[in-house]
């Protein structure tokens, strides 16, 4: 760690790393930041704080930031340095003459979790009624959208129920695809603190992740499952509930939808959702999956936590909809301690979800087709709204490769490097004739633009980051924007160069007109935010101090609505050809694509991305630890170095995907999730030899 010497000032903002959210105090000597000192007052983290907010912010003035903006006609030009007016002109000339040529629906543009919720309101603002269509889409969309998707329709609202501090009266912990140690440090320290004082811990991942066994805590159960199996896990815990007579009747009776529940009861009362059956899919034995359900549904207050493990599979929203159920059956949500909380990987992709990014929903999750919704956005925003949903980004790419979709405004997502199927997206990327890419670095998707505009870091920019636990906690300005403008004005200066006035002078004009027009934001605002320090969401006149705990009394949509989680196996299967499955993960040190960590001073901390690979199978294919191994799957190969262990189970491997070099992407299919196209990272069938050195 660098010493940069003593501050002159400081200002408390939100660490742009996790969902946990943590409050920092930014010290500042002249222009520089000189220190990130976590906020003993940080109502997410009390003063705690994990490596990667603390020492890795130094990629805000890595000499890799691009501060001037840049054109080029074809993406084999050399780029042309111009002014902002130049860029934004041609920017929206182009986008402007796309439309001419291709119609209306020929463009569209990508949120970004990365960036504030004001600045990611304006992108989607700009798409409804600046390009006239709703093909806005958000990187949320290959996380957690099926979190959306099951959380919506089974309590009527598309987020997790509790605060972080709830977890201080759990009885009973079940973690299932998360691995809060490594990827939510602060919490999963939290996590683990109740651990130790007693609650009991069931751990549901196909590796042995740190929460299974580290020197302080122990899994009382480890679901060991095969990838891509959670909805039959899920099922055959459910069903043991059922039929032992496990359900809380009077809190089913009370609070949730009665049919429903009869129709679920009888369905997962089948022998088919038995564990019995269930152990052939899952790998885990029945018995096992026995004691941790009724431990589950006996145990106390049961909390379940989630993530990616969840979400990223081709029955993501299914396995939601089924960790619901068992919330619903158990009586296990409504106060503290209890509840279903997704575990958001990005700093705001609760946020992102809440602004409207997606296609089908205005901002608060109103479905566009809504006459009444649209004719309020009409009325505030002066247009005529569409009321068919726009298309998701897989669409976007799929109508690029057609030649109907040609145009595309990204702010802070690199689609190029992140997005499954990589082929495909480089693909449908050069088909494109406009891509503007606003961004901090030239990133991957950069290779394929035709307009840069830099971005500004969250140490450059005013606005508010929504955390996993519904927290809007304050971004404030700590030095001024390298490129000269923060991301919500480039916006708004694209808007007014195609003809949509916007005419913001601070990110909290942004915030009142969201407060205006959303239900769950009514009583938010910057005044608020200031004098509380944060503000859990739903804001209103019901809740004017915000909601720590969500359903207390009843579910948003009123009763709970059971759904039914029929299990449908991936078509990812291993085969000869392609005898192991691959899954993937995060380390602590790094952060997704690693754009941001692997731009820091703290060069201790950079690593590799490894191929895990259980001895049994490193033995049988002769590979040694270190050894370099070419995995080759049906969309593509990529080489690593094989790191050789049983934190991964015989039949899986496992890697990382922080370094660009060892495309883990270029391995990962284009399956996703029914409901939502959520991507299915977590499966894919690879072979796995020794290659030499490449
Ligand atoms: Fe930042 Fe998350 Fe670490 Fe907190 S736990 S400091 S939010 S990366």
């Amino acid at each position: 760690v660098i010493d940069h010497g003593q501050p002159d000032r400081s200002v408390i903002t939100t660490c742009a790393y996790c969902g946990v959210g943590c409050s920092f105090r930014a010290e500042i000597k002249g222009e520089e930041v000189v220190r990130m000192v976590p906020d003993k007052n940080g109502q997410a983290n009390h003063g705690h704080s994990c490596v990667k907010g603390r020492f890795a912010f130094g990629y805000a003035t890595h000499q890799d930031r691009i501060t001037t903006p840049m054109i080029r006609e074809k993406i084999t030009d050399a780029w042309q340095e111009v002014s902002w007016e130049e860029a934004i002109q041609f920017a929206a000339d182009k986008l402007k003459g796309l439309q001419a040529k291709y119609g209306r629906d020929s463009i569209g543009g990508i949120t970004s979790s990365r960036c504030t919720n004001e600045e990611t309101y304006l992108v989607q603002k700009l798409v409804r009624a600046g390009f006239g269509n709703n093909n806005v889409d958000t990187c949320a969309r290959v996380c957690h959208s099926p979190t959306g998707y099951g959380l919506k329709n089974t309590f009527g609202e598309s987020s997790g129920t509790q605060n972080f501090d709830s977890v201080r009266k759990s009885d009973v912990i079940m973690v299932i695809g998360a691995n809060p140690t490594d990827g939510h440090p602060v919490f999963g320290s939290m996590m683990k603190r109740r651990i130790r004082e007693g609650a009991k811990l069931i751990v549901v991942d196909p590796r042995n992740i740190d929460l299974v066994k580290s020197p302080h805590v122990k899994a009382d159960y480890h679901l060991k499952l095969r990838p891509g199996t959670n909805v039959a896990l899920v099922s055959a815990m459910a069903h043991v509930i059922v039929t032992e007579g496990l359900t809380d009747e009077r809190f089913v009776g009370e609070r949730c939808d009665s049919e429903s529940f009869e129709k679920w009861k009888n369905f997962i009362a089948k022998a088919e959702n038995s564990p019995e059956a269930m152990a052939e899919v899952t790998g885990v034995a029945a018995e096992t999956i026995r004691a941790a359900a009724r431990l589950y549904a006996t145990g106390g207050n049961g909390a379940i936590y989630y993530g990616l493990g969840v979400t990223e599979h081709s029955q993501g929203s299914t396995t939601v909809i089924g960790i619901a159920n068992l919330a619903m059956a158990t009586g296990n949500i409504g106060r503290e301690g209890v509840g279903v909380n997704p575990l958001r990987g990005q700093n705001n992709v609760q946020g992102s979800c809440d602004m409207g990014s997606f296609p089908h929903e205005f901002v608060g999750y109103r479905h566009v087709s809504d006459t009444e919704t649209r004719t309020l956005f009409e009325k505030a925003w002066n247009v005529e709204l569409q009321a068919e949903p726009g298309l998701r980004i897989p669409n976007m790419f799929a109508a690029a490769v057609d030649g109907s979709f040609k145009g595309l405004y990204v702010q802070g997502e690199d689609i190029a490097q992140s997005d499954p199927d990589i082929q495909h997206v480089h693909h449908a990327l050069r088909e494109m004739e406009c891509i503007i890419v606003q961004d901090l670095f030239l990133n991957e998707t950069a290779q394929f633009a035709h307009v840069f505009l830099p971005g500004s870091s969250f140490l450059e920019k005013n606005g508010t980051f929504t955390n996993a636990e519904r927290r809007i906690s304050p971004v404030r300005k700590v030095m001024t924007p390298l490129g000269g403008k923060e991301d919500w004005q480039v916006t708004q200066d694209l808007a007014n160069a195609l003809g949509f006035p916007m005419n913001y002078t601070h990110p909290s004009e942004i915030m009142d007109e969201i407060a205006q027009l959303t239900p769950q934001f009514a009583g938010v605002s910057y005044e608020k935010i200031e004098r509380m320090g944060s503000i859990q969401w739903p804001c209103n006149d019901e809740s004017p101090e915000g909601t720590p705990t969500m359903h207390a009394d009843e579910f948003v949509r009123g009763k709970g609505r059971f759904m039914l989680t029929q299990y449908i196996p991936t078509d990812e299967r291993s085969s000869r050809k392609f005898p192991l499955l691959l899954t993937t993960g995060r380390i602590l040190s790094q952060y997704n694509v690693g754009a941001q960590t692997r731009r820091t001073d703290n060069v201790v901390w950079h690593q590799e991305d490894r191929l895990e690979i259980h001895p049994h199978d490193a033995e049988q294919l002769g590979i040694a630890d270190g050894d370099w191994v070419g995995v080759k799957s049906r969309s593509g190969e990529t080489v690593l170095r094989a790191l050789i262990t049983d934190r991964v189970q015989p039949g899986v491997v496992y890697t990382t995907f922080h370094f660009p070099h060892s495309g883990a992407n270029v391995i990962t299919t284009d399956n996703s999730d029914w409901a939502t196209n959520c991507p299915e990272y977590k499966v894919t069938a690879v072979h796995v030899a020794k290659v030499s050195h490449p």
